[in-house]
């Protein structure tokens, strides 16, 4: 069970999947449900070790079945992702799913279908994955993410067992984001893991991707003008998006997350600075809060085919009026 040690956080849904293997009672269909990048495929893939190790401590994440689970590679484990060309969502795919799982494994007692993010599934498609939750042969698990219920139907909810899996606590995504970048400081990884609210697997996308890394510092120089008054500066900055939205996009949600931060940076939330307190004091809290409605409202405008250099104007013009005010 070591292997379940090593998944951040989440103590009660590890020990929920624990208790379903020590009982010998693994539900036939599960539902993980949380945001974007906080671990529920990996830990989709541990249920799925969990069903087909081959060790009395299960999952070991050592025998050839877990191994070959976690390299993606097992004959009897099925990932699918909606955004994979094959439309895997399509109503005809899930058809030809629901055949295969009358097939017989190949190599163990179990076939485990691990399908993420279903609330991209239309209803339809939704209807015709129930048919085969509802009665599925014996040898069939399935494994389902979702970043909200909401959009699960409840026909579907009324026959999974839900498991939330959440982010961490900030110190320990910290740790994590060290571990996988051991040349990136402590106080980045964790200034990092705030930004990212615990959230692991954003955390390491940003730190590993060059464009949305450039991104985010963009958007703590513009905290940091906007901090400082300097709205000359912050016009020429955002000026650099023109014609490129999905970035401005971008910039605009990871200044959105340095203004929540700073907000609890000052309720004493954090108990590092954020930013320096020499820039701090000079927005109050109630400013940072009409600075996100502004930065949410320019980001509807982005979204809705305003150009980036108008909306981008706005930002600026509407936060030199909260400022002033
Ligand atoms: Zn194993």
């Amino acid at each position: 069970m070591e292997i379940l040690k090593q998944f951040y956080s989440n103590e009660k849904v590890k020990q929920t999947l624990v208790n379903f293997i020590t009982d010998g009672r693994l539900p036939h269909a599960l539902l993980l449900e949380g945001e974007a990048g906080c671990g529920k495929t990996h830990f989709a893939r541990l249920v799925a070790c969990a069903a087909l190790c081959n060790s009395t401590q299960k999952p070991c994440g050592q025998c050839r079945s877990c191994r070959l689970i976690l390299q993606d590679n097992h004959p009897d484990v099925l990932v699918l992702s909606p955004d994979t060309p094959e439309k895997p969502y399509s109503v005809s795919a899930l058809r030809d799913l629901i055949l295969s799982c009358y097939v017989l494994p190949n190599d163990g007692e179990k076939k485990v279908y691990i399908l993420r993010n279903i609330h991209e599934m239309s209803e339809q498609a939704q209807n015709t994955l129930l048919k085969i939750i509802e009665e599925p042969p014996a040898h069939v698990i399935f494994i389902l993410t979702c970043q909200s219920r909401a959009r699960i139907l409840p026909t579907i909810l009324s026959r999974v067992v839900t498991l939330p899996i959440s982010p961490c606590p900030e110190e320990l995504c910290a740790q994590a984001l060290l571990e996988r970048n051991p040349s990136a400081s402590e106080e980045d990884c964790l200034r990092m893991a705030r930004q990212c609210g615990g959230n692991i697997g954003r955390a390491l996308t940003i730190m590993q991707d060059e464009k949305l890394s450039s991104i985010y510092d963009k958007a703590q120089e513009a905290a940091k003008l906007i901090c400082a008054g300097s709205e000359f500066d912050l016009l020429c900055l955002l000026n650099s998006y023109n014609r490129k939205k999905e970035e401005f996009l971008l910039f605009l949600t990871e200044l959105r997350q340095i203004f929540v931060q700073i907000i609890r940076q000052k309720n004493g939330g954090a108990d590092k600075n954020f930013l320096p307190e020499s820039l701090l004091h000079r927005v109050s809290a109630l400013q940072s809060m009409r600075i996100i409605d502004i930065i949410d409202t320019v980001s509807a405008e982005a979204n809705q085919n305003v150009s980036v250099a108008l909306a981008g104007a706005h930002l600026c013009s509407a936060i030199q009026q909260i400022l002033h005010s």
